[in-house]
């Protein structure tokens, strides 16, 4: 049993790495300012820290004891990015500066950070492997980019995971976590949410891709906090590994819009909206590291993720 850090253990996939990890027997103390997190989504078996990566002393505080630190805190909207570049570089990049330096005053040097899909931009190549070089096409990936080369260049045994779409909800033993956002942005959640409230916007038909929309891979929270187990088991000694998680396989905006439709047994109210800045039109992850390396590979569907959303959302 290790003492294990989660920042962002507040927020959607944080919370549900810090359930899973007491599920393991691993003593969880969870880290997050409650920006965007929930505090009802901290697993009460875990001990909750109130605090933000832009306060090296709460930082300080809070990693007594800790032998190993899972990095999920941080702002992660792309649209948002985009209004707000220096905020998303502050809290981002500047906050993972306080909180490796922190780390090191206490020499703990084991580190899985949430990395994404975003620092690579939009590839010509697909699927995408690690050694594309990335070139984000808006700040939030040129933050978590910015933040993969700190990793690298301190003497951290580290791997980043570079999240395609995370999806789906999980079942924990105080409830459903799922995503909580408001104003909710991602796709899946709004989809189901558009069979009640407002019809679902696409952003853009006019990609360059097979039906004009774009094209996502998206991969279960559950499968995604697995990788993060095994990648916590497999961090080596000053070493900097960088693994993409996703399925390998794309789904565009109206090819999940079908499936919900499918899954969910009713129509999807939708209405044609403009692109959205700072998204590229096609990301498929190349997971052949994730498999070698950690051994891993995702074993929920798509639309398992649709329908553990839609009954986490309680949207029956
Ligand atoms: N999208 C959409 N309508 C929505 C939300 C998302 O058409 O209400 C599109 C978005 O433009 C992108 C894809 O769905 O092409 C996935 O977006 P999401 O925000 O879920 O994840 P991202 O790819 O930005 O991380």
């Amino acid at each position: 049993m290790a003492r294990i850090l989660v920042t962002g253990g507040a927020g959607y996939i944080g919370s549900t790495a810090a359930s899973i990890l007491v599920d393991r027997g691993h003593d969880v103390i969870v880290f997050d300012d409650l920006s965007t997190g929930h505090a009802d989504s901290v697993d009460p078996r875990a001990e909750f820290f109130e605090g933000s990566l832009l306060d090296p002393d709460a930082l300080r505080r809070a990693l007594v004891g800790v032998s190993a630190v899972v990095h999920f805190a941080g702002k992660s909207l792309v649209g948002e990015s985009v209004e707000k570049p220096d905020l998303y570089h502050h809290v981002n990049v500047d906050g993972t500066r306080n909180l490796i330096d922190a780390m090191k005053l206490f020499a703990i040097d084991r580190m899985v950070f949430s990395s994404s899909a975003a620092t690579y931009g939009s590839p010509s190549t697909s699927p995408i492997t690690e050694d594309i070089q990335g070139s984000p096409t808006n700040p939030y990936g040129q933050s978590k980019l910015d933040i993969d080369q700190m990793i690298g260049a301190v003497n951290l045994s580290a791997i980043s995971l570079r999240y395609f779409n995370v999806a789906g909800a999980h079942l924990s033993p105080s409830g459903w976590l799922a995503e909580r956002h408001d104003p909710e942005t991602h796709l899946i959640p709004n989809v189901i949410k558009a069979m009640v409230e407002n019809p679902l916007e696409i952003f853009g038909t006019d990609w360059q891709t097979p039906d004009g929309t774009c094209v996502r891979d998206y991969v279960h929270v559950v499968d995604l906090i697995d990788a993060h187990i095994k990648a916590l088991n497999n961090l080596r000694h000053s070493k900097h590994e960088i693994i993409n998680l996703g399925s390998g396989s794309g789904y565009s905006v109206k090819e999940v819009i079908s499936s919900a439709q499918r899954v969910l047994g009713r129509d999807i109210p939708v209405v044609n909206a403009p692109r959205r800045a700072g998204d590229p039109a096609t990301l498929v992850a190349s997971v052949a590291r994730a498999k070698s390396i950690l051994d891993w590979q995702p074993t929920k569907s798509l639309d398992q993720m649709i329908s553990d959303t839609q009954v986490a959302l309680g949207l029956k």
